[in-house]
């Protein structure tokens, strides 16, 4: 009996059963941001400890960062002593940093990709939730709270509960305008935002096979939005291929030998998984949220649920979710008014989702009631977007185009929405409160969806909107 890629580098990576049940588990690759660490640190230097491997401890700088090019000290003073207590506990613990002056900043889970930091068959922690988008590369990769923050910066290790694994197969092929966001967000939909707890998340299937990293990421970005603890595809020649050249792969017969190990990392045919669901790519359409979490989505095309259409124990939670978001049951989402469009975040904000929004928007204006971001998720992001001129594309459009950060998908920075403004955003959270406004609301879909938004002034199918030919 085969065992999954999960099972695989759980075992490698096991010190020892604790009697909790817990597994101790050595962390290769911890990357840290200015929100969740200086407690962390603070704790560290309470009881005289070190960073135990500063070598495999990464720290940059994204959620707080101002897109607007805020010179320091920030307006904020809370951001601001957010960036000088990272910069302080870098310097004094050894441990490297992408700060605001380097080439490499950018948000957490783009630049670990990016930079090669992230590798198959690896164990990452961040103190970030969606610190599952690196589980496109193979790697079990877990978010964590800062006192774990603490642990792994004391131990390099980590106690986890065991987790299943839950095989997902998206067979056929996705249509025109359906992107990895849509298939993640009717996963989502499909199974509930708890329906993955106690899971990782493994994706297959053709469609997964054909996804770029770019799409895989999405993909496992947001396997946390349905409460699984991590989520995985297997390493393959499209890992391989992506990492070659990158700044902290490995190089020459080195990167050989390591693809070697990545390709014999993956879940064995014969691996045996505790569930199994299939999903047809081809029946998915490009998906919209209409409610206040993740798993409130339905298709463009669709209509928000009346309680005839679903089960009795649901209805308390719709209601405050209709109530919440100013919706009536049985109205289509398309020609939902939109104020703001967001594109960006670790979800959507590299190069190949600035590609597919620019397709729509090109020769286009976003509508004047309209205020509409561009925000890359990296500063190397920003600089791949300009050698192709997207930039121009989206200032000409009517887009801001905005310094790498966290921006709108959380408001821990200036980028906030304004009382009851609606955003169709490329982000992952729908939370109330998410985006800044006590009362703002959030529409999350893909950035070509965001960007159809934008110009029509409305939520509306972006294959109405996709010129021929393409990605998609
Ligand atoms: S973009 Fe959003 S979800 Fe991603 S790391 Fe930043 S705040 Fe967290």
């Amino acid at each position: 009996m085969g065992s999954t890629l999960l099972q695989k580098v759980w075992d490698l990576h096991t010190v020892r059963r604790l009697p909790t049940g817990q597994t101790q588990l050595l962390v290769g690759l911890h990357l840290v941001h200015e929100v969740t660490s200086p407690q962390a640190f603070d704790m560290l230097r309470l009881r005289g400890q070190r960073v135990a491997m500063p070598d495999r401890t990464f720290a940059t700088v994204d959620h707080i960062v101002p897109t607007d090019g805020q010179p320091r000290p920030f307006l904020d003073d809370m951001a601001e002593q957010m960036m000088a207590a990272l910069e302080r506990n870098c310097r004094e613990f050894g441990v490297p940093l992408f700060g605001l002056d380097s080439a490499d900043q950018g948000i957490v889970h783009v630049i670990g990709p990016d930079l090669g930091l992230t590798q198959p068959g690896m164990t990452i922690a961040c103190g970030d939730s969606h610190t599952s988008t690196h589980g496109a590369f193979g790697a079990v990769a877990f978010g964590i709270g800062t006192s774990q923050v603490r642990d792994v910066l004391a131990s390099q290790s980590l106690a986890m509960e065991p987790l299943k694994v839950r095989r997902i197969d998206i067979t056929g092929e996705l249509g025109p305008g359906v992107y990895a966001k849509d298939v993640i967000l009717a996963i989502i939909q499909r199974l509930g935002v708890n329906g993955g707890v106690g899971f990782a998340y493994e994706y297959g299937g053709p469609v997964v096979e054909r996804m770029t990293m770019d799409e895989r990421m999405t993909l496992c970005n947001m396997s946390i939005e349905g409460g699984a603890r991590a989520g995985y595809v297997n390493p393959d020649e499209t890992t391989i291929a992506y990492l070659r050249g990158r700044r902290f792969a490995p190089t020459g017969d080195a990167f050989e030998r390591a693809a070697a190990w990545w390709r014999a990392v993956a879940s064995d045919a014969d691996a045996v998984y505790d569930d199994r669901v299939v999903i047809d790519g081809a029946t998915l359409a490009p998906m919209v949220t209409w409610g206040i979490n993740p798993g409130q989505s339905l298709p463009v095309d669709g209509r928000v649920p009346a309680d005839a259409e679903m089960d009795a124990s649901e209805h308390a939670g719709v209601h405050d979710a209709l109530e919440y978001m100013g919706f009536t049951a049985g109205a289509p989402i398309a020609g939902t008014r939109v104020d703001v469009a967001f594109i960006g975040s670790c979800t959507n904000g590299r190069i190949s989702d600035l590609r597919e929004a620019a397709r729509v928007v090109e020769g286009r204006r976003v509508a004047g009631h309209v205020r509409a971001l561009v925000v890359p998720g990296s500063k190397r992001v920003a600089e791949a977007a300009e050698r192709e001129g997207l930039p121009g594309i989206f200032r000409a459009a009517g887009f801001e185009w905005r310094a790498a950060g966290c921006s709108m998908c959380l408001a821990m920075n200036p980028d906030r929405l304004e009382g009851r403004e609606v955003c169709a955003s490329s982000s992952n959270r729908n939370f109330k409160g998410r985006q800044g406004s006590p009362i703002g609301r959030t529409l999350l879909m893909s950035p070509a969806m965001v960007a159809a938004a934008a110009v029509a002034g409305e939520v509306i199918d972006v294959r109405r909107m996709l010129p021929a030919g393409g990605t998609r």
